[in-house]
Formats: structure tokens, sequence, C-alpha cells
């Protein structure tokens, strides 16, 4: 018999707002789902700080601090995530996290002495494929949340483990774990990666990490089975170990532990307010997720576009690249002569500081488009609200999230790719006309997306016919549970 929080969870997500956030979504849901598990998320002090601001008062979360100082890796003082750090230092960041290892291993001691046995299993990142050692070490089953999807993280793996773009000189090249068909681009790969070598701090981190990852227990990935059966299916065959799709993992609360010190914040009552005073599927929402900016350039060209469209809008502004993306925004420096007072007065499009209540704003049924970045958490949360998107990947796997909402889910069109891209007014103004348009491609879109809602929402349902998700998750944890049966 199990008494309430039997057995130990441990939860390492990686050091970045996109991964804390849905590794304590997932921590949620374990809960909802049953009480036999206590769970506890490691980390750095810092982010441990913004974890316990976002976990909402109900949730039994424990939290547990790893000593972590930046400056001993090379990086500026207190810097333990992803935010604010340009993408030459990101590597300083990821090798800095096995430095967690010692202290990870000290907790899993902590447990052991508190519980008298071990973790029932370790739940960790992706990108943390170190703990795989510490977990047989101790003989705890590991699995690795991916919170990208399916298809993204095949290609991110499999793009750093074989680097099939240094042996052809062709622009366009396939990649091992992918039909030919789906050939890839150098463009979609961000600069480092493309001038990659087996030597730099790129690969020295990311080959053997992954190749540790593929030798954890299973993988969990925030996706819904139906939705990216295409990439759920060559992730599986490629990686030879067991994935359950146990999403969609939806932030219950935008951002609430993402606090910035110069956050203006935004009133999400005022927000609604003006959303309410527009016509459904009229407004485009733009946001470029938790810590990306463009040029001024690319800025300025992407205001004269919107204001041309004549389209109804709200835009998530940050200073521009080669500024501090947390100082003030300057609208009449940054845009056009008085763009945010005639927006304001047309009642024709409204200027968000930093940071906006994303999901609620997604939710509402004015929102028409989202202009994205195509980060996977953004692009879930599109999915799942059926608003259809236009694509503007900068780093990580985006590009290749938004190859596949084109290619495979017919959902979004592309604007551009990467901060060093150069666009013009005229192409914005086309695309966004283009997809918010009531009929051909827009009406086409729209169709897709609100299929893809359905999908999303049915993953989830708890009633008698449990949905995909929900039963994965649940087949999961009795993997769990029984795993600890035959270890005790
Ligand atoms: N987000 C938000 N408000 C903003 C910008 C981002 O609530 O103004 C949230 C968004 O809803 C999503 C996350 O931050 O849950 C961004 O994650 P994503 O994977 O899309 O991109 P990343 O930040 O990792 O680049």
């Amino acid at each position: 018999e199990s008494n309430s929080g039997d057995h130990h969870i441990l939860m390492l997500p990686f050091m970045a707002h996109g991964h804390l956030i849905p590794f304590l979504e997932l921590a949620n849901l374990i809960h909802r789902r049953s009480s036999v598990f206590t769970i506890t998320i490691a980390n750095t002090p810092s982010n441990i700080k913004y974890l316990r601001s976002a976990a909402s008062s109900e949730a039994k979360i424990h939290f547990a601090e790893l000593h972590f100082n930046s400056i001993d890796h090379g990086l500026p003082p207190n810097t333990e995530n992803t935010e604010n750090l340009p993408l030459d230092q990101i590597p300083a960041l990821f090798h800095s996290s096995t430095a967690l290892q010692h202290p990870v291993r000290q907790l899993i001691s902590d447990i052991v002495q508190k519980d008298g046995k071990p973790p029932v299993c370790i739940i960790s990142d992706v990108f943390f494929g170190w703990s795989v050692a510490i977990a047989r070490s101790f003989n705890i089953p590991i699995f690795n949340f991916t919170t990208c999807g399916a298809y993204g993280s095949l290609a991110y793996i499999s793009l750093w483990l074989n680097l099939p773009h240094q042996s052809t000189t062709a622009d366009e090249f396939s990649i091992p774990g992918f039909p030919e068909r789906c050939r890839f681009q150098r463009s979609q790969l961000h600069r480092f990666l493309r001038a990659a070598k087996a030597t730099d701090s790129w690969c020295t981190y990311f080959q053997p990490q992954l190749s540790y990852a593929l030798n954890s227990d299973g993988w969990l990935c925030n996706t819904v089975e139906e939705v990216e059966s295409f990439g759920l299916g060559l992730l599986r065959d490629y990686i030879k170990i067991p994935v359950w799709a146990i999403g969609p993992l939806l932030p219950q609360s935008s951002g609430r532990g993402w606090v910035k010190e110069n956050d203006s914040g935004v009133d999400l009552e005022n927000c609604m307010d003006w959303l309410n005073s527009h016509q459904r599927n009229s407004v485009l929402y733009i946001s470029f997720g938790s810590q990306n900016t463009i040029s001024e350039t690319q800025m300025m060209e992407l205001a004269h576009g919107l204001e041309e469209s004549g389209k109804a809008f709200i835009w998530v502004v940050r200073p521009p690249l080669g500024h501090d993306i947390k100082a003030e925004f300057k609208a009449h420096q940054w845009l056009p002569e008085q763009f945010e007072e005639r927006m304001k007065e047309t009642n024709r499009g409204i200027l968000i500081r930093n940071w906006a209540p994303q999901l609620e704003i997604l939710s509402h049924e004015s929102v028409g488009a989202f202009l994205s970045h195509c980060g996977w958490n953004s692009t879930v949360e599109s999915l799942s609200q059926g608003v259809p998107m236009i694509t503007w990947p900068m780093a990580a796997e985006q590009a290749y999230n938004s190859k596949m909402l084109m290619e495979e889910l017919g959902f979004a069109v592309e604007l551009t790719i990467g901060k060093e891209s150069e666009i013009k007014r005229g192409k914005v103004k086309e695309v966004i006309e283009m997809v918010m348009e009531e009929n051909g491609k827009g009406e086409e879109m729209r169709k897709k997306a609100g299929i893809a809602k359905e999908k999303m929402m049915n993953a989830m349902k708890d009633n008698e016919q449990k949905g995909l998700s929900l039963r994965s998750l649940e087949e999961f944890l009795e993997i769990i549970e029984s795993k600890k049966e035959k270890t005790n």
C-alpha cells in the first residue's frame, strides 16, 4: 500500500525559461494524476526562485537549490540561465551544467537518507546527458524530458551528432533519421551549427551529452501523438528507446514566475478589454519568446509593414539587438515617428513592453494569427488555441519547428529566418495579409489550425474516452511504479 508521496521523483531541467516552466507543468500534471509521488525539482538558486514564484500555492512540489557560481565557469556574474546571454556564451552555460553533478549526487544521498530509499526515478533534461551516469550509479531509472517537439528534437540531435551538412557543399542535404523528402537547408542551421567543428565548444558539449541522453530509459515529449505522429515515428525509430507524448503542457499562468526587474507589466484586464473591442480573428499577436529580440532595421521594417497592412496587432517589444533587452524600450528611437501614438489613437495596435500574458492573448477569439520565433512552447500554445502562425525562427530548433509546421501541418507561413536576415516592409505586409485574409490561404490555414486545436485538447481529456496524452502519462507512471516494486 502506497502512502501519499511515497515515491520520490527528482526533476532536473536545463536552465532556461522554456525548459523550467514545462518541467514545472509536468510536475503539476503528475501530481494531478497520482498522489503517490513526491516531486523535487532541482536547479541553481535563482532559477529555483523563479520556479517557486511560478508554482501555484496548492502545488506540493519541493524545490532544491544546487550550489552554482557562474563566474567559476567564465560567465558573467549571476548568470544562471540563457536569458540575456549572447549566443556565443551559451556553450559556457551548457558546459557549466556539468558542475551540477556533485550537488545532484549530494541531493540524491540526502533523499536516500530522509526517505530511507532512493528516488523512484530521475526525469532530466535531454541536454543533461551527464545525469544518466549519476542515475546508473545509484541504480535509479532515468528518463529524459524534451521540452521540444518530436520532429524538432530529432532534427536537433541528429544534426549535432552527425553534422550531415559538413559532408556536402550543397545548400540542401538530408539528415539521418529523416526520409529523403524532408531535405534541410543550410540557412535553417544557426551560424554555430553551420560552422561546427568537432572540437568547438558547441560540439564538445552536445556530441557526448546527447549521446548519453540516448542511453536513458526513455523520453517524455511535450507533444501530442495525433498532431505529431510523423515526427514521433521518426524519433522512435532513431533513438530506439520508448517515447511518451504527454503534451500539451501549457503554463498555468503566463510567466508569473518570470518576474523582470524592468517589466512595465501589462494589465491583463486592459489587454482583454482592448481585444474585446476587435472582431473575431482580426488581431495579429507578435512575440519572440522569453529571450529574443530583433535588430533595429528589422524592427523598423516590421513596424512599417504592419502599418501598411492595415491589420490590428499586439506587439511585445524589447530593445533591439545590441542593447540590454531588459532596458527601457524607446519607441521614439526604434520605431517610425509617432508610431505608438498613431496606433493607439486609431485603436490599431498596442505595444507591450517586454512580457505579455501570451496564453491568455492567444486564447482570445479576436486573435487571428501569431507572428512567432517558433519556440516550442509558443508553438504548442498556438496549436492548442487553433491560431495559425507566421514564423520567424531565430535559434535552437526553431527553424525545424517552422519547417514541420509548414510542410507537415500546413499551419504556418515563414516570413524569414534569423536575427541577421534582411526583411522588407513589402514582404511583411504581403505575408500578414495572406495569413489574415478571410478566404484563400488564410482560411485554409485557420481550418487546419482548428483541427490541430481539437486534437490538442482531446489529448488531455479525462472522460471515458481518455485522451491519448493522459493515457501515455499513466502508462509511464505505471512503469515507474512497477520498476520500483522490482527493485524493492
Ligand atoms: N511568454 C510569455 N510572454 C511573453 C513572452 C513569452 O508568456 O511576452 C511565454 C510563452 O507563453 C512561452 C514561453 O514564454 O510559454 C516562451 O517559450 P518558447 O519555447 O516559445 O520560447 P523561448 O523563450 O524558449 O525562446
